[in-house]
């Protein structure tokens, strides 16, 4: 008899994903292997910066009350003491009607007080003359106007990209507090299938999902191990999949959590003891992702339809994995578009279709990549993102607004909405 399963929203599948997340601890890496790592400490400003008051420009630093009076009928002269390079200091003071030639970045000398950009100025023998007077002040980037001392810049939870490296270099943090990273083991499940440098044979079709999950990984930076291709057989299968969650964080298998005679993941979580906490979302593609947990490992089961492994994929292994490492904004980030050509199918589950959105005169269009049946796989090789067509809606029309959800996309955000 076929098991009747009760299908849940997909937002309620996400938040039961993320109910049962443990955190996996943290590490201390060197700075520069931080790329794409999630930050365990947050970032507090260990001393002013600019740690000294600065130049933005390559000019003159004056004292401001020597150009009081400044015009273009009354220009004022001035004589220059000495240069101040980047990386220098002025060692005198700067006398009436004196300036130091001064470089963008180096530090504004004792009793200056305001910088001339060179452009401001008309180069005379043994200095320059002014045609407008200077506030106290003007054109200096001022100790610590960008972050003061004791200031709490990023949050922990953050993804490091670039931008915060460089901060993280600006305090000296040679070595930097993050989380670790789980392994992920993964396992494609289905005697159909064939390794991808083998001919195709009756019958037979190559392994795409296994190289695309190792695909999505990669692209987050975390590693795996490879437990390869699985035949439909419940004993073997299950001793691999034993083996695999004993020597991984968690695991992803793909295919074989339907309903059909040769699908034995369900079977599999039984005789393992895992606690099931869904086996059908109310999404297309997808509706057979399966997840359960075994002790603090989750066990994925996304389908083996190709266009549903990958969908299954972002939207609930993505952010557990992110979730895992103290990730506070794991989902996908989200826009509204204009829907780029009729979608009359109705909805009776959430649809996710891979799509590509740009921009264009009329604001931001999203078109669907293509054949987008479950079964997919020319359109997942398409598109940048996914558009969502919620449930229980009828077609929709060109220039309909739609939400999209952008994949690839570094900085992700802390709200699932859809
Ligand atoms: P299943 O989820 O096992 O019922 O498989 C659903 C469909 O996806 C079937 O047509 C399978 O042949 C196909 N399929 C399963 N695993 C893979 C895979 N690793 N790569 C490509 N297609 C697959
Ligand atoms: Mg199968």
């Amino acid at each position: 008899m076929v098991e009747i399963r009760k299908p849940i929203p997909v937002a309620e599948a996400v938040g039961l994903v993320m109910e049962h997340v443990k955190p996996i601890g943290t590490e201390i890496i060197d700075l520069e292997q931080s790329y794409g790592r999630v930050l365990a400490e947050p970032i507090i400003a260990r001393h002013d910066v600019p740690p000294f008051d600065r130049s933005p420009y390559d000019g003159f630093a004056i004292r401001s009350l020597d150009s009081k009076g400044a015009s273009g009928n009354n220009r004022i002269p001035f004589s220059v003491i000495g240069e101040i390079g980047a990386g220098y200091l002025g060692d005198k003071p700067i006398g009436e009607k004196e300036a130091y030639r001064i470089m963008t970045g180096a530090q504004i000398p004792g009793n200056a007080d305001a910088v001339v950009m060179l452009e401001q100025s008309s180069e005379t023998e043994g200095g320059f003359t002014l045609r407008k007077p200077f506030e106290d002040g003007e054109n200096i980037s001022y100790k610590g106007e960008d972050a003061k001392e004791g200031e709490l810049l990023i949050e922990a939870g953050s993804l490091i990209h670039p931008g915060t490296i460089a901060l993280l270099a600006t305090f000296g943090y040679a070595q930097v507090k993050v989380a670790k990273r789980p392994v992920a083991g993964i396992l494609s499940t289905g005697t159909e299938l064939l390794e991808v440098g083998d001919e195709l044979v009756p019958g037979k079709i190559r392994n795409s999902n296994g190289p695309m999950i190792k695909g999505q990984l990669n692209r987050m930076g975390i590693s795996y191990r490879s437990y390869g291709m699985a035949v439909d057989d419940l004993d073997a299968c299950t001793s691999i999949v034993k083996q695999a969650i004993a020597e991984t964080d968690f695991l992803i298998t793909t295919g074989g959590v339907s309903v059909g005679d040769y699908d034995y993941l369900p079977a599999i979580y039984e005789r393992l003891g895992a606690k099931v906490l869904f086996n059908k979302v109310a999404m297309r593609p997808g509706s057979v992702t399966t997840v359960a947990v075994l002790g603090n490992k989750f066990l994925f089961g996304l389908s083996g339809n190709p266009s549903a492994c990958f969908t299954g994929f972002e939207l609930l292994v993505r952010p557990a994995i992110l979730a895992i490492m103290g990730g506070t904004a794991p989902y996908m980030p989200r826009m509204r578009a204009k829907l780029g050509e009729d979608f009359t199918k109705p909805n009776p589950f959430t649809r996710f279709i891979r799509a590509t959105w740009t921009f264009t005169e009329s604001g931001i269009q999203a078109v669907p990549a293509g054949f987008n049946k479950s079964n997919a796989v020319s359109s997942i090789a398409r598109g940048n993102c996914l558009i969502v067509l919620p449930s229980g809606t009828r077609g929709y029309a060109t220039g309909d607004a739609v939400d999209i959800l952008l994949l690839g996309s570094e900085q992700g955000v802390s709200e699932w909405t859809v």
